[in-house]
């Protein structure tokens, strides 16, 4: 699958610049920025998309270009350039995963590469678009797989009021840097889906990205009933019932269309829970190849998936109507024979619960062996998330871990801060060569710092004026306003950021609680203050529409007009100018709803610097030295009075500390106290954010023995997954048989003595393990100690007896016995625990 070929007809100087069109890792590129500059200036600026740049030009058009040699030069030298980076990637053949890891399935609902391929519609999407990028420039083996949709997430326009109207352009296969795959026969290939009654055909699209492919699926085929044509037709439909086609289209459709091209992932990372009938589907295929039973297979298949959930609350997993599992999945269950309350099942707390729904994220957990949240606070959130399907099981232990989201650098620096950190030798850092980043930091000039920051704020600055004039000219307003537009804001002027989903959490008019008091802050003559405000609001979010209503009325009051601009239709290329060229990145989330955030990482590259809430990402990267935080680090809920207080603590920020260092200047002009903190957060938090440090996480701590569990569970006609899930079932029938006899504690030497009997009943001594915990104390964690077993004293009740060297009192050290298999997980796959009860 490495060459598609187009139907370009280039001149032989320009051979290969279709391929180069097609891969959206070149997209984020600034020399490839140039080429598509020169082909068509107009398209390019205003789509950004190289595919239709290079298909707008006609052949003579293209022979003159051909005979450009300086263009050529540079054409040839991108091609040489990817050649070069696609084939000698740097960490991945030299780290630990190289012989054990053969490739990740990376399963996501949208993907954010590029405005050209308008398939996402924000955090979740970019994520997983750097993900793919960051994969792509460490040599680590992932496929992505996604939907196609036709008009993908609405676009935005706002009219002379300030009312967010809905645009779904239609995107034409042809002009978007996709291409149709084709099996080995030449045929294209079409994935079949069983719904109630009919056969759903999906087609099957492959996006490049660097070395690596992103596959999509879409529904749009003459095969298919109207009304199922149009089942990828938008991204996140309304319809429940769509939106459950789509679910099964990715995941379902996925995983056929990955083994229908050769493929077999040994991992399978759901990017949140919407993808999580993958691993029915991987089931299936164990069914079939290995000839065991369901169960089985889905224990061998939960080795190797690995489930990341995204969000802070439960009313935001996918939950489905009960039917539609019955409606729909009837025939698989059959086909598997299992009965469909199996299945029911697994979309459940409890199975049996008709009045239940179908929980998408339940799916996930329950078919995945690793699961992550995406920051340290998210983590924790996470785990009270899911408390309730291991009930007995104590906060620390919920089996939900954390991979702190990032951003992929190159995607995101501005042209001067790419010179800058070029300059420093420091580019080879985000493709896994070690660079000391935070010492050649330290190392720039100031003056060069300084620099680059005005360069990226007057870039942005004169960015920002075309496109409110633009703007300003489709809403239909007069000339006069049109031409303040076109002046708007200062290029030497301290700029402000906020550009976010407009919605209830993100608390995005908290700067405009006292809308007197910034205005004031805005307009003070000496040190003047400009913000950039953009965002979309969900189509049904009044809350969030009214909040754009509000930011678009402040920013026309007559004395900030000059300071204040709400630019619609916030999207990646819209992104990319804000982030390279403000000074400060703003986050008012109310926490801890803000899962992680990535918006605020991709400022530190360009030298810009957060001042957010303490959530999220931002709780664990803030310091004095490197931004500045609201909030005190915990929870208030929607108190009125509490968003107050923070909105006082964010002006009172800005009038004190912010703005006056910005201001404060030495004899060349230089703000010193600022830079100094850009130059820390540019060297720490640069490459701790990033996604290229997220994916060698990913590789190392999670893909790399997933895949490893994976392999023990499935080789030998799935021996060991067989026997672990027979201990599954030896457990769950039989664990009520356990129980604890006499507890006695006696002091000894430095510590204490406990002895206790415990009765095993049908389950056998190597099934389980009898431990002391106790919870975290003091600063330590909480601790499990192991208790050895001595003599059988009554048929299946063994004493058992630990001794404890601590000066905690012996109450705190509670007996219990787990679960315990060599190659399983706990509590994941049984969340038995026995407790001592005192
Ligand atoms: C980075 C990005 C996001 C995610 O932003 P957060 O507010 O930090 O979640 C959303 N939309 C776009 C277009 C982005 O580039």
């Amino acid at each position: 699958m490495e060459d598609h070929g187009t139907d370009i007809d280039l001149p032989d100087s320009l051979h290969g610049m279709d391929d180069l069109a097609l891969d959206m890792r070149l997209i984020s590129s600034h020399r490839a920025d140039r080429v598509w500059h020169r082909v068509n200036p107009e398209l390019w600026a205003a789509s950004r998309n190289p595919w239709a740049v290079l298909k707008s030009v006609g052949q003579p058009e293209l022979e003159k270009l051909g005979n450009d040699e300086a263009f050529v030069a540079q054409v040839r030298a991108l091609i040489e350039d990817r050649r070069k980076r696609n084939s000698a990637p740097f960490w991945f053949p030299q780290s630990q995963a190289a012989g054990t890891l053969n490739l990740t399935a990376y399963f996501s609902m949208e993907f954010g590469l590029s405005e050209a391929l308008p398939i996402y519609a924000g955090g979740l999407g970019v994520l997983a678009g750097d993900h793919m990028k960051s994969s792509t420039d460490l040599g680590a083996p992932v496929v992505g797989v996604g939907l196609l949709y036709q008009q993908g997430y609405f676009r935005q326009a706002l009219d002379s009021r300030g009312n967010q109207h809905e645009l779904y352009p239609f995107s034409d296969p042809s002009e978007i840097p996709v291409q149709r795959l084709r099996g080995n026969d030449g045929a294209w290939i079409r994935i079949p889906l069983e719904f109630p009654g009919r056969t759903v055909y999906l087609r099957a699209w492959a996006v490049n990205v660097g070395r690596l492919w992103l596959y999509l699926l879409d529904s749009n085929d003459p095969a298919n009933d109207p009304s199922d044509r149009g089942i990828t037709a938008q991204l996140y439909a309304a319809d429940p019932e769509v939106r459950w086609k789509q679910e099964m289209a990715l995941g379902f459709g996925g995983w056929r269309l990955l083994r229908e091209l050769g493929l077999d992932p040994h991992v399978c990372h759901l990017n949140e829970g919407h993808a999580a009938f993958a691993v029915l589907e991987r089931a299936s295929w164990i069914v079939r190849e290995q000839n065991v039973p369901f169960d089985v297979a889905l224990t061998v298949a939960r080795a190797g998936t690995v489930f990341t959930t995204h969000t802070p609350v439960a009313a935001a997993f996918d939950r489905f109507d009960p039917s539609y599992v019955i409606g729909y999945l009837s025939p698989f269950a059959a086909e598997m024979r299992v009965s469909i309350g199996k299945i029911l099942g697994l979309g459940r707390m409890r199975a049996d619960d008709d009045s239940e729904p179908f929980n998408m994220a339940y799916l996930a957990i329950r078919g995945a062996s690793r699961v992550n949240g995406v920051s340290w606070l998210h983590g924790e959130v996470s785990r009270e998330l899911f408390a309730d399907l291991f009930p007995r099981c104590p906060l620390e232990e919920i089996p939900v871990g954390h991979v702190t989201n990032g951003v992929h650098v190159p995607s995101w620096d501005s042209p001067a801060a790419d010179e800058l950190w070029t300059n420093a030798e420091l580019r080879n850092q985000w493709r896994g060569v070690p660079t000391p980043i935070v010492e050649r930091m330290e190392e720039r000039p100031t003056a060069e710092l300084w620099q680059m920051r005005n360069c990226n704020r007057e870039r942005f600055v004169g960015w920002a004026r075309q496109r409110l004039a633009r703007q300003l000219t489709i809403a239909g307003a007069g000339a006069d306003r049109i031409d303040e537009g076109q002046r708007i804001f200062d290029p030497e002027a301290l700029t402000l950021g906020f550009a976010r989903r407009f919605t209830e959490y993100k608390r995005t008019a908290l700067l405009l609680h006292d809308p007197d008091r910034f205005a004031r802050i805005l307009t003070n003559p000496e040190r003047p203050v400009q913000i950039a405000v953009a965002g979309k609001a969900h189509p049904a979010d009044t809350i969030g529409k009214a909040m754009i209503q509000r930011w678009y009325a402040f920013s026309q009051r007559d004395d900030v007009r000059s300071h204040v601009a709400f630019i619609a239709d916030y999207d990646l290329l819209l992104a990319e100018q804000l982030v390279n060229g403000v000074d400060v990145w703003i986050n008012t989330p109310r926490r801890p709803w803000e899962a992680s955030g990535t918006s605020g990482m991709k400022v530190l590259v360009n030298g810009g610097l957060n001042l957010s809430e303490l959530d999220g990402w931002w709780a664990e990267a803030y310091t004095p030295a490197v931004g500045w935080a609201i909030g005190d680090g915990a929870e208030h809920g929607s108190d009125p009075n509490w968003d107050a207080q923070e909105a006082n603590g964010l002006y009172t920020l800005l009038e004190h500390e912010i703005v006056p260092m910005f201001y404060n200047r030495d004899q060349d002009g230089v703000p010193q106290d600022w830079m100094a903190r850009v130059r820390k957060s540019m060297g720490r938090l640069t490459p701790q954010f990033s996604s290229e440090r997220m994916v060698r996480q990913y590789v190392d701590d999670i893909y790399t023995p997933a895949a490893a569990a994976y392999r023990t569970r499935i080789v030998d006609n799935c021996r060991v997954g067989s026997d672990i899930q027979r201990w599954r079932e030896m457990i769950a029938n039989y664990w009520s048989e356990v129980s604890f006899g006499a507890l006695h504690v006696e002091p000894a030497a430095a510590g204490h003595d406990f002895r206790v009997l415990v009765s095993l009943g049908a389950i056998g001594t190597d099934a389980v393990h009898v431990q002391l915990y106790a919870t975290a104390w003091e600063h330590g964690a909480a601790e499990r100690i192991p208790m050895e077993r001595g003599d059988e004293v009554v048929r299946r009740t063994f004493a058992y007896h630990a001794h404890v060297d601590s000066p905690r009192p012996p109450n705190d050290y509670t007996p219990r016995v787990v679960p315990y298999h060599a190659y399983a997980s706990f509590p994941l796959e049984t969340e038995k625990i026995c407790w001592y009860t005192r």
